[in-house]
């Protein structure tokens, strides 16, 4: 049903007939003669064809049939970029750096990642001047962009995993189509498109990208078996445990299992409990390799997913819905699906913007399901019932529409253009766009909610890769002569949280953490920690992290990412001042970003927001938690669903506040 009366795009199906090795596991075949078994292997010249006819195309395949790693290859072996560089766009760092390592060592010129390919993601740049193929985050893009709206480094821009709808994939739609537009308007150099998913609305993206031409690669499946509980459970996480050890007793090792749960805390968890379990000898059943996969991993530690497990051992992968579309893990017959997602959500009836763990669309409940059958029958454990099932929402509503657009409004507004005049794809709702003005207001970031034009603070703020309220936070901080500690808690909130919360530890770990605790909250604990830490040399670090039950990595990266915010503060020539002891600096200054995160004691441990009226308490990891000061100051709302029908709101991070009546 096409609304504008538009012509239908035209579809080109490449279809596949080449058929299943059934001794593909036994042969250990070398990396070119695996790229040359994927089924885009024999349409790349059809596909090269019409990638040089079009300007713009739409690529749809089955997940794993090689459009991420393989065309970005052939586009440069035709050198079809001539002398610019082919970009990919993925909604995820996992992927984008998992894939770029993959693509780097199938190129084979030994040069490794950083060379010809190189990837792009937030805090982390493994380019150089000689790197044709770019893997990078659409954040990244969209940053590039505001240095240069017509992109011109390019000649290629492939918009991979469009079916996720990110903030960021939808705003870089607009900016990509316009670039191209001016670039053919100003007879500049040419910007090819390509847009690529394993699912979309053909009709609806066509129709956005001028009714562009759609092409389908026709990949292999196998069918999948699908159960559903029934009864709903209680304790997805539980189920899911026991769900695999039911499919561990029978099914051959060699048959993998990958689970989907929701974020980092909740698969480490998961995993503990399948590691200890499967040693039990009561429990029996062949050895199990447990492969954690989620965004803040070490790449190393990603990267183990996809080697094969030893002789009689069984793989199980515990990922984030990374594992759903972005990466695709060979070996797996198995899948058990929670049903849940955590996404950034926007709450409208209370206009909080959270962290949420919430059930998934039906369309992404069947693309886990398809990874089960890529390349045999295979299994899918569905941990809900069928009635279920037929609740969900049928598709994935865009970010765009569900999530606080203040982020998107400050970087449209640093290419000059107002959220409201903005060519999206499906437009956001009026009153979140103004929402986030009125935030950019308070921030001073804008004058007033119709601004077309950043203030001078404004045009500071969007020179740091952070949510507008943190680079509000580090521009305060000079003012408040406390700029190294607010770049040290900054740093340590913008990746995963560096305490071990090992439930089964959480007593040890209290004791040895005790000399960081800071009365006043969390922000002062976690500043603590990262100053001894930053004090060791580099050789007692590890020891001193095992120690303290401190994630050594995270808080590592965090070093690196306040490293960047350094430099940049640097840049905009803002004195590197610290207060020293006097920290009372540093929660005052964390008020001028966090102004709205601000909730009042009730009731017993019950919580009211000052900003939107919510009923809140303190989440468990919070070293206040149990106490009950009267204001607090807390950095995000986690609403936590380990069951179904839960809808408890939760603080996380927070500080003390005292308010002057
Ligand atoms: P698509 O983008 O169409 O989903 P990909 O290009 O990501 O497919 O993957 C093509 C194939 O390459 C997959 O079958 C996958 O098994 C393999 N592959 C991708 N990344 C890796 C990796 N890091 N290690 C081993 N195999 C990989
Ligand atoms: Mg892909």
């Amino acid at each position: 049903n096409n609304k504008n009366g538009a012509s239908e795009p035209k579809r080109i199906s490449l279809s596949n007939d080449q058929t299943f090795d059934k001794n593909k596991n036994k042969i250990k075949l070398s990396m070119q003669e695996q790229r040359q078994r994927l089924p885009i292997y024999e349409k790349r010249n059809k596909l090269l064809e019409l990638i040089r006819r079009h300007s713009t195309l739409i690529i749809l395949g089955e997940t794993g049939s090689g459009k991420t790693t393989q065309i970005p290859q052939y586009i440069n072996s035709a050198r079809l970029q001539n002398n610019g560089k082919i970009a990919i766009t993925q909604p995820r760092r996992v992927a984008a750096i998992s894939v770029a390592i993959r693509v780097a060592q199938e190129i084979g010129d030994g040069l490794g990642v950083g060379e010809t390919v190189g990837y792009t993601v937030r805090f982390e740049d493994v380019t150089s001047p000689r790197t044709k193929i770019k893997y990078l985050t659409d954040g990244m893009l969209l940053r590039e962009a505001m240095v240069d709206n017509l992109l011109m480094e390019y000649t290629v821009i492939i918009l991979d995993e469009a079916h996720e709808r990110t903030i960021h994939t939808d705003v870089l739609f607009g900016i990509v189509k316009q670039a191209q537009k001016t670039r053919e308007e100003k007879k500049l150099r040419p910007l090819k498109i390509l847009v690529m998913s394993a699912t979309m609305d053909v009709d609806h993206f066509s129709e956005y990208f001028n009714n562009c031409q759609a092409v389908y690669l026709e990949g292999r499946t196998y069918p999948v078996n699908v159960y559903y509980t029934l009864t709903p459970h209680e304790d997805y996480q539980t189920a899911c445990v026991a769900t695999f050890f039911k499919i561990h007793k029978q099914a051959p090792s060699n048959h993998d299992v990958l689970i989907f749960l929701t974020g980092q805390e909740e698969i480490e968890a998961v995993a503990q409990q399948i590691r200890v379990l499967a040693r039990d000898p009561d429990v029996g059943g062949p050895a199990v390799k447990v492969c954690p996969l989620y965004a803040s991993q070490p790449t190393t530690q990603q990267m183990a997913v996809f080697q094969p497990a030893p002789e009689n051992t069984r793989k199980v992968i515990i990922g984030t819905n990374v594992a759903e579309t972005s990466i695709t893990i060979s070996g797996v017959r198995y899948v058990i699906d929670s049903g849940m997602v955590k996404a950034r959500t926007y709450h409208p009836a209370t206009g909080l913007d959270m962290l949420k763990v919430q059930r998934i669309s039906q369309e992404q409940s069947w693309q886990r399901t398809g990874r089960a059958g890529r390349e045999a029958e295979g299994f899918c454990y569905r941990i809900y019932t069928r009635s279920q099932y037929e609740s969900l929402q049928k598709s994935t509503i865009p970010e765009i529409q569900r999530a606080n657009l203040s982020t998107v409004a400050i970087q449209l507004l640093a290419l000059g253009i107002h959220a409201v005049y903005f060519d999206f794809m499906d437009k956001p709702l009026k009153d979140s766009i103004t929402a986030a003005f009125e935030q950019l207001k308070l921030l001073g970031a804008v004058d007033g909610v119709e601004s077309k034009c950043l203030t001078s603070l404004g045009k500071k703020m969007v020179q740091f890769p952070l949510d507008p309220r943190f680079s509000k936070i580090i521009l305060s901080a000079s003012e408040y002569g406390c700029v190294e500690e607010i770049l040290s808690i900054v740093a340590l909130l913008s990746g995963e949280s560096i305490f071990v919360n090992a439930p089964s530890k959480r007593e040890q770990a209290f004791t040895a953490r005790q000399k960081f605790l800071s009365p006043y909250g969390d922000h002062l604990t976690l500043l603590n920690a990262f100053r001894v830490y930053n004090k060791l040399s580099s050789n007692n670090q590890r020891s001193w992290c095992h120690e303290h039950y401190i994630h050594m990595r995270n808080i590592s990266y965090a070093a690196q990412v306040r490293n960047q915010l350094l430099e940049i503060c640097q840049r905009l020539e803002i004195p590197i001042v610290s207060c020293g002891n006097n920290t009372d600096q540093v929660r005052k200054c964390l008020v001028t970003g966090l102004f709205t995160n601000v909730a009042e004691l009730h009731k017993e441990k019950q919580y009211i927001t000052v900003d939107k009226r919510q009923v809140v308490s303190i989440h468990p990891s919070s070293i206040l938690h149990g106490q009950q000061p009267h204001f607090v100051l807390f950095t995000e709302v986690v609403q936590t669903a380990k069951f179904w029908h839960s809808k408890d709101f939760q603080i996380y991070g927070c500080s003390t506040l005292k308010i002057k009546q």
